[in-house]
């Protein structure tokens, strides 16, 4: 595990949640935890203060909550990517497979300028699926995906297979 106490006391492991089999890290501990809070965001900020990037794109929706701060404090536009359907302008979307079934995608088209880097935040970065599918609607929009982010990172799920040579940031890190 990436060394992280304070994160992993507050992170709630909940097995066979939503299915059995699997293993849920709940980030809800630290959203009711101000300090645990505070601490993620600090961190986010001093990572991409200095970075080269016009626009954060948040994921649906646990990301809203890590990255709506962000932006903010950086003073970036925020994106959302959500599920379809949601959205009531012009969108491009994607669909991706889940373990069971599939799912789909979505952004405002105006949202995204072309030439733009983005950086996309989520919560809890497992397969890749879904950051795959963002990147994919990011770069049909004309702009590009520079990093992906999230509070926390599955690697044993294989992540970076499906996220290529893109750089992923996590805060900590679960093996099983
Ligand atoms: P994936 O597309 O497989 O990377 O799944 C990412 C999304 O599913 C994230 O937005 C997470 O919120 C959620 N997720 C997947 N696996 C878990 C898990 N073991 N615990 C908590 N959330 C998960």
């Amino acid at each position: 595990m990436k060394h992280d106490i304070f994160l992993d006391d507050v992170i709630r492991k909940i097995p066979n949640f939503p299915k059995p089999g699997i293993l849920f890290y709940d980030i809800t501990g630290i959203l009711i935890n101000p300090p645990a809070f505070s601490y993620c965001i600090n961190k986010m900020i001093s990572l991409y203060k200095k970075t080269d990037i016009d626009s954060i794109a948040a994921i649906e929706s646990r990301g809203f909550v890590f990255a709506a701060p962000l932006a903010e404090a950086l003073g970036l536009p925020l994106v959302l990517i959500r599920k379809k359907g949601k959205l009531p302008g012009k969108t491009f979307s994607a669909s991706y497979a889940l373990e069971y079934g599939t799912a789909e995608i979505e952004v405002h088209q105006d949202d995204i300028k072309k030439g733009q880097k983005l950086l996309v935040v989520d919560d809890l970065i497992a397969t890749g699926g879904t950051l795959n599918a963002t990147k994919n609607i990011i770069e049909r929009a004309g702009a590009s995906v520079t990093e992906f982010f999230g509070i926390v990172g599955l690697p044993f799920l294989n992540y970076k297979d499906k996220l290529g040579d893109t750089p992923v940031t996590t805060l900590i890190e679960y093996f099983s």
